[in-house]
């Protein structure tokens, strides 16, 4: 199919793209990598009047760390992020989930700021921002804002951006030394989105009792959920298989799947409990605590 008439700013500069953002507002919709803005506009699923394409703004790709964050501009390609050393050092969490994001070739023209402001509840950075604690910056034509993770994702496809703002910069707090994460995730082949997936990060003290306990799912609502139930179990004891396994079900009661034709809600529940006993498995196995 062919997509419907769009005008096509291919603006330079940050600031330009934001005044055309305010200039266009609703009509206009920014193009990251395109990965999933093109096919939507090939399927005229999505019908933007104006397309601004943030390709040419070399000022928006960045990775940096910065006063205990890890600073990501919202062009930063996924790829980057996955293959990044900086990464992994300082959000292991964050390199253990991009290579669950479909393939290489998408992951290297797909961007942070767009599998973010696309908010798909089954992507797997939303989740990772969410149990991270991560903060979007907001910037519109009242400049910038900070928006934690927690309430920047609404609903399906739905985030807190207005639709004359654009996601500017994502902060993700650093692990802080002696954390370990994991990323599991069931899907229906290899590649394609996921159904169900938990990201989680541990802090543990030297005797290998959990500290703090930051976990979200991915799939099992309308946007990605907090397991704040599965973190206030774990909390204060060592990862063995039965701290373990109580923590795990615990994440049954934090989620709220929804039905749809990929697998029923009772289906994605039980997928979240065994996403979170596989990602605190390979925690305990890499800490050596069980
Ligand atoms: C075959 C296939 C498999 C995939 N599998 C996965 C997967 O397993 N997991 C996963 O997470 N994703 C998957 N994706 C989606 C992919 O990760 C996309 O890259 C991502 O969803 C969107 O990033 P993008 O940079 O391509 O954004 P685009 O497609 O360019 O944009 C997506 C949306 O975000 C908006 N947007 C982009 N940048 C900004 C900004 N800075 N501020 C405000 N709004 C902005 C756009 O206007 C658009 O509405 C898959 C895609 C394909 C084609």
């Amino acid at each position: 199919m062919k997509p419907a008439p769009f005008e096509y700013f291919a603006p330079e500069t940050a600031e330009e793209a934001l005044a055309l953002m305010a200039e266009h507002g609703v009509e206009a919709r920014p193009l990251a990598g395109g990965q999933s803005l093109v096919p939507l506009i090939n399927m005229r699923m999505a019908q933007p009047s104006v397309l601004i394409d943030l390709n040419r703004c070399p000022e928006l790709a960045y990775l940096r760390e910065e006063d205990g964050m890890l600073v990501s501009g919202p062009m930063t390609r996924q790829r980057e992020l996955e293959l990044s050393e900086t990464v992994r050092a300082a959000c292991p969490l964050i390199a253990k989930a991009m290579p669950h994001m479909g393939h290489a070739t998408i992951r290297n023209r797909g961007t942070a700021g767009g599998s973010l402001s696309h908010a798909d509840p089954s992507a797997e950075l939303p989740g990772v921002a969410l149990a991270l604690g991560a903060e979007m910056i907001a910037g519109g034509p009242n400049g910038r804002r900070t928006v934690p993770a927690t309430e920047f994702f609404f609903a399906e496809l739905t985030t807190a951006l207005e639709p004359d703002e654009m996601l500017c910069e994502i902060r993700f707090p650093e692990a802080p030394a002696g954390s370990r994460a994991a990323f599991a995730e069931v899907g229906s082949h290899f590649g394609g989105l996921a159904l169900v997936g938990v990201a989680a990060q541990i802090d543990l003290d030297s005797a290998g009792r959990c500290t703090k306990a930051a976990l979200a799912a991915t799939g099992a609502g309308e946007r990605p959920t907090r397991l704040s139930s599965t973190e206030a179990v774990l909390t204060g004891e060592v990862l063995e298989k039965q701290s373990i396994a109580e923590a795990a079900e615990a994440a049954a009661g934090d989620v709220e799947p929804l039905e749809d034709l990929h697998a029923t809600a009772h289906w994605r529940r039980r997928a979240a409990v065994a996403m979170a006993a596989r990602a605190l498995h390979e925690i305990a196995d890499e800490a050596g605590t069980r």
